[in-house]
């Protein structure tokens, strides 16, 4: 799959349910209305998605939401997309979580074929971890992300800047990352969805994180690559790299070579624009022919945008209306 650009369509996100056990107030308001479940994809329709994707190209999968792990019996999924690594056309399945729920599924994701994922964690406060996510256990989250460890998982950790919220904790968490080998990218917050409170307050430009960094540690910048939006600095007292993904700062849209699924079958072809297309229609139409489906999935890709036009609103407007939680990180 080529878009109008040139870009080559090789990875597919996709978020697997809206809903999630925690509340994290950059991400989601208090109170949220989550989708009705007749409205989702079931499992075996989004197997059956990730495959028509995969024949038309995708090589790498990444799983998300809301939190994918509290999706009921999502295993069913992984197991079905696993079988597609090892020779039948992807290379990588992964996923992104707030790890509450690894400790219990982070051997039989490791035995589905993935190798690494990534850890949402905003700070290693137990108290502050509570107030940011309004709800969540910070000791749990320690057990899942030392369950994925040892199940030999590759862990990388997010964490999303937050002014006055836990800008006083990079240098701890850039040494608790090197102690334990974990890689560690720094996220800007993207004006996405109506929180229920302002966002100008708590945006932290990266180049300012990175500046402040600076004076604690050696920073190098690193040519390293994953295909995705972050650029990397190496640090010489850690061994380790950080990333940085900057969408308001940078323009990183050149090399975009991902779409997004959402789990109504809704295909997003950029996380910021609204444009979208309808995989849900004919996949239920055509129970048992790919044809339509993929006629929807190239018309789609030949719209792809150039890029987004992400901003944070001075009335505190979200740019883009939907909330992460609906396209997955
Ligand atoms: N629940 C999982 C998790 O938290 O890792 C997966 C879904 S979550 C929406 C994916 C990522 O999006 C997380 O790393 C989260 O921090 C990030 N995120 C959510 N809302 C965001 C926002 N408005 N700006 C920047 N990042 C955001
Ligand atoms: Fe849930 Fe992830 Fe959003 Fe936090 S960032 S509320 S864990 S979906």
């Amino acid at each position: 799959m080529i878009d109008p650009f040139g870009r080559h369509i090789t990875y597919l996100r996709v978020s697997v349910t809206d809903r999630c056990d925690l509340r994290c107030q950059y991400c989601m308001a208090e109170e949220m209305t989550f989708l009705p479940k007749r409205d989702l994809l079931t499992l075996e329709e989004l197997d059956r998605v990730c495959r028509a994707f995969v024949a038309k190209g995708v090589r790498k999968l990444r799983i998300t939401g809301g939190e994918p792990l509290v999706r009921k019996d999502i295993m069913v999924l992984f197991r079905r997309l696993g079988r597609m690594l090892d020779g039948g056309g992807l290379d990588e399945l992964t996923l992104t979580t707030n790890a509450t729920q690894l400790a219990r599924f982070a051997p039989e994701l490791a035995a589905c074929g993935v190798r690494r994922l990534n850890v949402s964690l905003d700070t290693l406060d137990p108290e502050r971890f509570r107030a940011i996510t309004r709800r969540g256990d910070f000791d749990r989250v320690m057990e899942g992300i030392a369950a994925a460890r040892a199940a030999g998982l590759h862990v990388k950790i997010n964490t999303v800047a937050l002014r006055g919220i836990n800008d006083d904790e990079y240098d701890r968490l850039i040494a608790w990352c090197g102690e334990r080998g974990l890689d560690l990218c720094f996220i800007e917050t993207m004006p996405m969805g109506d929180i229920g409170a302002g966002r100008v307050d708590h945006y932290l430009p990266l180049s300012v994180v990175r500046e402040r960094l600076a004076e604690t540690w050696t920073l190098r910048d690193s040519t390293h690559r994953t295909g995705g939006p972050a650029r990397y600095v190496e640090v010489a007292e850690t061994g380790r790299r950080i990333g940085f993904i900057t969408p308001l700062t940078h323009n990183f849209c050149e090399g975009c070579n991902r779409v997004r699924l959402t789990c109504t079958g809704t295909l997003y072809m950029c996380l910021g624009q609204e444009d979208a297309a309808d995989l849900r229609a004919p996949l239920r139409a055509f129970p048992n022919d790919d044809g339509p489906l993929s006629e929807a999935i190239d018309a789609a890709i030949a719209r792809k945008p150039k890029g987004h036009d992400f901003a944070i609103d001075r009335d505190n407007r979200p740019a883009i209306a939907r909330h992460m939680s609906v396209t997955g990180g």
